[in-house]
């Protein structure tokens, strides 16, 4: 099983990565999708985890990988049917991740009205930095997340953006599937989403999280 340790040591056995789609009202719209009423829901495998200074690795089937910067949770405790105010102390932790998409691969499948999760679970599409525990770690709507390719800015916006803040976030998937101590849940991504090829460095960043730095590599 894939496990996380938090900067303070302490481990999580990863259950399951639920994800946030169109969770940035620019980013909804750069990619012609309406904003949403609820919080879009998706799940990536466990599998798919990768960690700091690991590689990304392209699938060959697709020629239009995207990165996508995204907040990450850390679930503390078990959650069903829970309220924002109980969703926010079950968050135990904060890391900072990348969504990796294949964009055409989505496009596709979207056009076809079938879910995205062939272009979301390949191996490596989830990588996260290392986790800080939410109480050594102040997270606020100023709080910046951005991403860097080659040291150039692609994605830069504060969290205050999210359409759904991560309390109502937590208290929503709780109300459709229970939430257990190691699961991850990804935000959603601001605006800036584009193509990476291999080679390519990216550094994500949320200030007062651990940065992530991953490589690109064709399979
Ligand atoms: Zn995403």
């Amino acid at each position: 099983m894939n496990a996380i340790t938090t900067t303070t040591g302490e481990q999580y056995g990863v259950g399951k990565i639920v994800c946030v789609g169109r969770n940035y009202a620019a980013h909804a719209k750069e990619l012609g999708n309406e904003v949403p009423e609820f919080p879009l829901i998706f799940i990536k495998p466990a599998s798919a985890l990768i960690f700091d200074g690991m590689s990304i690795i392209k699938p060959a089937y697709s020629d239009d990988m995207h990165h996508e910067v995204e907040l990450v949770l850390l679930i503390g405790k078990n959650l069903k049917n829970v309220g924002p105010e109980e969703a926010q102390k079950g968050i135990a932790g904060y890391g900072v991740g990348l969504d990796m998409t294949l964009r055409d691969v989505q496009n596709e499948l979207k056009k076809k009205g079938h879910p995205w999760t062939i272009a979301k679970c390949f191996d490596t599409s989830a990588a996260v930095s290392d986790f800080i525990l939410s109480k050594h770690c102040s997270i606020t709507p100023e709080t910046r997340i951005s991403l860097t390719v080659n040291g150039v800015v692609r994605q830069d916006a504060p969290l205050g953006l999210m359409l759904f803040d991560p309390a109502k976030v937590v208290s929503y998937i709780s109300q459709k599937m229970t939430l257990e101590p190691g699961d991850l849940i990804f935000t959603g991504t601001p605006e800036g989403v584009a193509k990476v090829v291999p080679g390519d460095i990216l550094s994500a960043k949320v200030a007062g999280i651990p940065e992530l730095r991953v490589k690109v590599e064709a399979e």
